[in-house]
């Protein structure tokens, strides 16, 4: 017999039909069992009475077990009918089950929200988390929230393309995750932080029109909106002045999040200075909603703009706010290219905010190697030193670039705001704990005698005594 999904059973009344799934809640009243049963679109209650050979099984069921389970779709009697749930109105006469699988009792319980129990333990064993209702919704949520994005740039020309992992070093401001090379002992790639210089170099190969689903890795210290992996809707285009991509992508979030049923409370997005937020709300993200629009789960969406571009370092020097690729606004262009009133250019850098996170960012790009040049040098750079670090844009730049730019959304950060989460561990199928220790491996962990050889590698005693 076909499987029927679970959703699908009010459908059917009347009918025998096979569900598969898992056994949510089993309750054992003597001449009768019930269950409630789960597959992946929904729950039904199953009932077992007068089948004695039926009986025996249903009674060895224990909750996570595997079932087959066929039965007849009855309408429940008027008084035990359950409204606004989805099946409350049927119930399945079970007539055989078969048993796909046994389960040992789970470590927690899996039919309640799981965020109270300790993270450690819910992390380890993360494949049950995920089956609790709250986890299972967060994953298809984000799946949601990325396909529709992805749709929306698909449907505008955009070419989905992926960049490498095993990189070199990218200036985002954050430490890398290095990864040794075993043909070139003592030599490292980088985990990328983002694809930046890859998605320009993308312009520069005429694509015009760039997205990833992009994984972005951080060696940053850990917070609840912030862990080391993130993924991205990384997104770059050429020909295009600030509006045109903040314009671009102000249509993606509002059809993206309208269409998944949720509400805005401005259109367009306002758009607000750096220094007017400063002065406003002391932040460069913020939270525009009421009370009364926290209650009703409204998404603030604005625009932050006009950010300085260069920020001085604890040392004294001059160092980028966002992005060093970035392009100064165009009135000071010529102060950029002077290395004068450096505090007072503005960068063309433009921020998403949304509830009080910083929802995405990105900026028009300098375009041209004498602008990349000029931002290293007020960095402090000589041209040798930024040739050494930025060589191979300085040079592909000299052929013909078109001006670009772009933006990375932070799927986490938005996810969070369309499921009413704090932390992005709630939204990753696969957190690393507050400790930076990986869910359900167990990493990092030290490497064999044999590894560190091959890849041309000590470790000092005492960080090997520390692990
Ligand atoms: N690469 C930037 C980031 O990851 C985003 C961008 O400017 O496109 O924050």
């Amino acid at each position: 017999m076909k499987r029927t999904l679970i959703a699908e059973l009010s459908k059917h009344k009347g009918e025998t039909v096979e569900i598969k799934g898992w056994i949510n809640v089993a309750r054992d009243q003597g001449k009768m069992a019930f269950f409630d049963i789960r597959d992946r679109s929904g729950f039904v209650q199953g009932v077992v009475f007068g089948k004695p050979e039926v009986l025996e099984i249903a009674k060895t069921l224990k909750s996570e077990f595997v079932v087959a389970i066929t039965g007849v779709v009855n309408e429940r009697p008027a008084k035990m009918i359950k409204e606004g749930v989805v099946n409350g109105d049927i119930e399945l006469e079970i007539t055989a089950i078969e048993i796909l699988n046994a389960a040992d009792t789970p470590p927690y319980d899996l039919t309640e929200d799981t965020s109270g129990i300790d993270e450690e333990v819910r992390l380890k064993h993360r494949s049950l988390d995920l089956r609790t209702e709250r986890m299972q919704r967060n994953m298809r949520v984000r799946s949601e929230f990325v396909r529709r994005c992805r749709n929306y740039l698909m449907e505008r020309d955009f070419c989905e393309i992926e960049t490498p992992l095993l990189t070199e070093s990218t200036p985002e401001g954050s430490r890398d995750f290095v990864v040794p090379s075993r043909h070139n002992p003592g030599k490292f790639y980088a985990l990328p932080q983002s694809p930046q210089q890859y998605k320009q170099l993308l312009m520069n190969a005429g694509f015009e029109r760039y997205v990833q689903i992009a994984r972005a890795i951080r060696d940053e210290d850990l917070r609840a909106d912030r862990g080391y992996e993130h993924t991205q809707v990384d997104v770059e285009m050429s020909f295009v002045e600030r509006d045109d991509v903040m314009n671009m992508i102000e249509g993606m979030i509002i059809e993206t999040v309208e269409s998944m049923g949720h509400t805005i409370k401005q259109k367009p997005f306002p758009r607000v200075t750096y220094a007017e937020s400063m002065a406003k709300y002391g932040a460069d993200k913020f939270d525009m909603r009421t009370e009364e629009d926290k209650e009703n789960k409204v998404l603030a969406y604005a625009w932050v703009i006009d950010f300085p571009f260069f920020e001085k370092t604890d040392k004294g020097t001059w160092t980028f706010t966002h992005n060093p690729f970035s392009m100064p606004k165009a009135e000071f262009l010529e102060d950029l290219m002077k290395g004068e009133n450096i505090e007072n250019i503005l960068t063309s850098q433009y921020d998403l905010v949304c509830n009080g996170y910083e929802a995405g960012g990105g900026s028009i790009r300098a375009h041209k190697p004498e602008i990349i040049k000029a931002v290293y040098k007020v960095m402090g750079n000589t041209d040798e030193e930024t040739e050494e670090k930025v060589g191979h844009m300085l040079e592909a730049f000299r052929y013909g670039t078109p001006p670009h730019g772009g933006i990375a959304l932070g799927v986490e950060r938005n996810v969070m705001n369309l499921t009413g989460e704090e932390s992005l561990r709630e939204v990753q199928a696969f957190p690393m704990t507050r400790k930076g220790q990986t869910a359900v491996m167990t990493a990092p962990k030290p490497l064999t005698i044999d590894q560190l050889l091959e890849l041309g590698l000590s470790v000092r005693k005492q960080d090997n005594d520390k692990n």
